[in-house]
């Protein structure tokens, strides 16, 4: 029977192949489950199989998560949704990593509200690759001014780059939207930045995120099935 444990360890062959293939190593990619719409005893279930990462995509459902989940203590939440400035509390308290911060203003929300007592959240600076004018993200020519900026509060500590390419199945355009995304971590961290995460690759091509370079990859169906979208809310 297919279960999201056998899903999980699926998943982790994929990877394993697709690192062997790229001659890497499989500790160069994380995994993170991207469990968002689906409930917390599945995401009970994986950790209690050594899964720790989980993406959400919701501030109110991440919040609620991580409440019934919190005797899971080394748990690592990842806000990996659009981000509005009257949800930022919630992921200020709640979330060890943000990989969609596209702008100073929301970044410096999450930097206020972030609690004394917890470490600095780890920040991707989600890049527009694909120069589609409907996705979020920030212009390639604009990405040193922000990271600039985001590198000003200590609250924060800015770990890498994200991006959500075209929705297509052109391995080639896809090959060359991550390209630009290694393209432009190299660039910042010849400026001096010190990045260590490209946070890039879903279900359906990690393999190719993988061999262009991906340090983590985001998998919601290929573990947990396919999602059912709460009105209003729109697939990525
Ligand atoms: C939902 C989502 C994913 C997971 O997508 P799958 O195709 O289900 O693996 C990855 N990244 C982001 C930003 C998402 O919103």
């Amino acid at each position: 029977m297919a279960t999201i444990f056998t899903a999980l360890q699926d998943v982790q062959a994929r990877i394993h192949a697709a690192c062997t293939t790229a001659s890497r190593n499989d500790n160069e990619v994380t995994l993170l489950a991207v469990s968002k719409t689906f409930p917390s005893q599945d995401i009970r279930t994986l950790y209690q199989h050594g899964q720790r990462a989980f993406g959400e995509n919701y501030a109110q459902e991440l919040a609620s998560k991580q409440q019934e989940l919190s005797d899971c203590t080394d748990l690592e939440w990842h806000f990996i949704g659009p981000l509005q400035s009257n949800k930022t509390r919630l992921v200020a308290e709640n979330a060890a990593w943000v990989h969609t911060i596209d702008r100073f203003k929301i970044a410096e929300r999450l930097a206020k509200q972030r609690p004394s007592d917890m470490p600095q959240l780890n920040i991707c600076l989600q890049v527009n690759v694909s120069g589609e004018d409907s996705k979020s993200g920030v212009a390639p020519n604009e990405l040193l001014d922000l990271a600039q900026q985001v590198s000003q509060l200590p609250e924060l500590k800015i770990r890498g780059l994200m991006c959500i390419p075209e929705a297509t199945d052109n391995a080639s355009r896809l090959t060359t939207q991550f390209a630009t995304l290694v393209k432009l971590k190299e660039q910042l961290n010849s400026q001096g930045f010190a990045l260590d995460t490209l946070s890039m690759g879903m279900s359906a091509d990690l393999e190719l995120a993988i061999a262009s370079g991906s340090t983590l990859v985001r998998i919601g169906s290929a573990i947990f099935g396919a999602r059912t979208y709460p009105p209003g809310n729109t697939a990525p």
